[in-house]
């Protein structure tokens, strides 16, 4: 190669956008390139002077030895992405102002190379810049959960919605099929809503419906599943519960709803709910089966005088 075209190459290498560095495997720098200056803040002739792995720790820590180990002794390549490690080298972001993140997110590759003495103790890093990707990215995953949690939630109560609760009924069915899971389902509805409404108009009834919601979420534990079935009907599964778990849980929810008193427009409210109870069992022919089931109870509770709490027979022949 003639000397003109090792300048020209020299020239590309030091400053192209994107970080080169080479050292040896004690960390002594060899080259480190204007990219690396302008973000690092270290001059090449500092650099040389310096550790690598002295001057940025990460690189001395045992899971980034054993890259570089594995680098020289295969003399592949090894890739580090921004999701595996965010950055290797502290820089911050290249536009402070504006910038969504304050440092920058870096894709690594690692590659070995020969020395002039054909011995291969070389390693070349280059590093890019990914903060761009890195942050649209992670704003993309972020806005998707958030549309996930909108999806399944329902607007007045933050209970979950009929869609989602009813997808977690049909699986429930199909572990209680497969592993023989014991659940109970809940189902209760407020007690003469419609002469709420009619009699305080239909924001208090809405202040009423979210008060409810909140006391059964409140009595409710993390692993039941709690939904707002449709106007004041509300439904739980609860896991690993027989009839008589639910009906001391169903009581306790009936009674902190009667003891509750809503103060709207100097108007004091009182309410009740009615509830009903079916245990799971394989004498239902599905999940459908399994919540007419509850219905029936709640239907019982409400024939019965309201205010109350029904469980179901367990159907015939099991
Ligand atoms: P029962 O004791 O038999 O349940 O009597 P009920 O009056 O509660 O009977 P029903 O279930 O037929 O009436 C429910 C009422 O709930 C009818 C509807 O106007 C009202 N409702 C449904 N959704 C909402 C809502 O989101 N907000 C308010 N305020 N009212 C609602
Ligand atoms: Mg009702
Ligand atoms: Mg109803």
């Amino acid at each position: 190669m003639e000397m003109r075209e090792v300048h020209w190459l020299m020239d590309m290498v030091t400053h192209i956008d994107l970080g080169l560095v080479v050292f040896d495997r004690s960390g002594k720098v060899e080259v480190w390139n204007h990219f690396m200056e302008n973000h690092s803040g270290y001059s090449s002739t500092e650099m040389r002077a310096r550790s690598l792995f002295e001057t940025y720790p990460i690189l001395a820590e045992p899971w980034f030895q054993r890259e570089l180990d594995t680098v020289l002794l295969l003399e592949n390549e090894v890739f580090i992405t921004w999701e595996q490690v965010p950055h290797l080298m502290a820089f911050s972001a290249y536009r402070p102002v504006t910038a969504k993140s304050h440092f920058m997110y870096q894709n690594i590759v690692l590659r070995a190379i020969h020395s002039a003495e054909g011995e291969t103790n070389l390693v070349t890093m280059t590093l890019y810049d990914v903060t761009d990707i890195a942050v649209n990215k992670l704003a993309l995953q972020s806005a998707n959960k958030e549309l996930a949690v909108l999806s399944r939630t329902d607007r007045l109560t933050g209970l979950f919605n009929r869609g989602y609760w009813q997808e977690q009924l049909e699986h429930t069915w199909s572990l209680h099929k497969r592993y023989n899971r014991l659940y109970s389902l809940v189902i209760f509805d407020i007690d003469h809503f419609k002469k709420v409404n009619d009699t305080y108009g239909h924001q208090a009834g809405d202040v009423i419906i979210k008060l409810v919601a909140a006391i059964a979420q409140e009595c409710a534990r993390d692993s039941d599943c709690v939904g707002r079935y449709g106007g004041e009907e509300f439904t739980i599964i609860l896991p690993h519960t027989d009839s008589e778990g639910a009906r001391i849980f169903s009581e306790r929810l009936r009674k902190k709803i009667e003891a509750q008193v809503v103060t709207y427009e100097e108007h004091e409210i009182r309410f009740t709910v009615s509830l009903g109870i079916a245990q799971i069992d394989s004498g239902y022919d599905s999940e459908t089966a399994w919540f007419e089931a509850a219905d029936q109870a709640l239907y019982q509770s409400k024939h019965g005088g309201r205010n109350l709490v029904s469980i179901a027979p367990t159907p015939a022949g099991t």
